[in-house]
């Protein structure tokens, strides 16, 4: 092996034992929960290193850069899930590489992701993005909604063609009434996917926790963690 493929081995390695860790102590089975790695500012050299390790899911947050990524990592077996902030002119670009689109937080994305999807014969999967530190009503300037925005923003999606309602996707939020207590912002956010889901049973995935805090979404129930410093080592450039 290279150097760097051991270690991004060595890396998943101890990222795979936390997560089967977290799952034993909530004594949940380790495939209730999905690992999506965070291949952001990496480049697609690494990103074909991982798939070759056994890595199905990668997720992105900018499209400059993971539409190139994508387009040549197309031959690789992997699912693409895009977790930046969208804005509307990306959305074609976006809706012909992603599987899944985790930062669903407005209508008019909706309604754009749905135009993209048709026109490119695509069903796009999509996670409703839920921001703690937003007021109620509105949106949070690092993306996402309120949690008493979700319901209506979910019904959107599901009626909306070319999209599925897959379920709910949050950061641990820097302030606001949840700041520095991530297990209880995913405990809040598996609430809101349990009033989701009474609605929409097939939504019924939860996209929390990252390199610092996978263990309390874990614990909390998240069905997919989004790990990005902890395999590919601490981003040259924060973003
Ligand atoms: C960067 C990022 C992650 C991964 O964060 P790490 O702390 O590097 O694990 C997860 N989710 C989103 C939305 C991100 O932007």
């Amino acid at each position: 092996m290279t150097d760097r493929k051991t270690e991004l081995a060595g890396n998943l390695a101890r990222v795979e034992d936390r997560i089967s860790a977290a799952c034993a102590a909530a004594g949940r089975p380790r495939q209730d929960v999905t690992l999506i790695v965070v291949t952001k500012t990496y480049p697609a050299s690494d990103v074909r290193l991982l798939a070759d390790l056994g890595v199905r899911h990668v997720a992105e947050n900018r499209d400059q850069d993971a539409a190139p990524k994508a387009a040549e990592c197309a031959d690789l077996p992997l699912s693409w899930h895009f977790v930046g902030q969208l804005q509307t002119n990306k959305v074609r670009s976006v809706a012909s590489y992603a599987d899944v689109v985790q930062s669903v937080d407005r209508k008019r994305l909706v309604d754009a992701l749905s135009a993209a999807a048709v026109r490119g014969g695509r069903e796009l999967g999509c996670l409703i993005q839920v921001a703690f530190d937003a007021e109620s009503g509105g949106r949070s300037g690092r993306g996402g909604v309120a949690p008493d925005g979700v319901a209506e923003l979910a019904d959107a999606v599901a009626e909306a063609q070319g999209l599925r309602l897959q379920g709910l996707m949050a950061v641990a939020p820097l302030v606001g009434p949840y700041a520095d207590r991530p297990g209880a912002a995913f405990d809040r956010l598996m609430e809101i996917s349990s009033s989701l889901r009474a609605v929409h049973p097939a939504a019924t995935m939860v996209s929390a926790g990252m390199s610092t805090d996978l263990e309390d979404a874990v614990a909390a129930g998240a069905t997919h963690v989004r790990v990005g410093t902890a395999v590919l080592g601490v981003r040259p450039r924060l973003r």
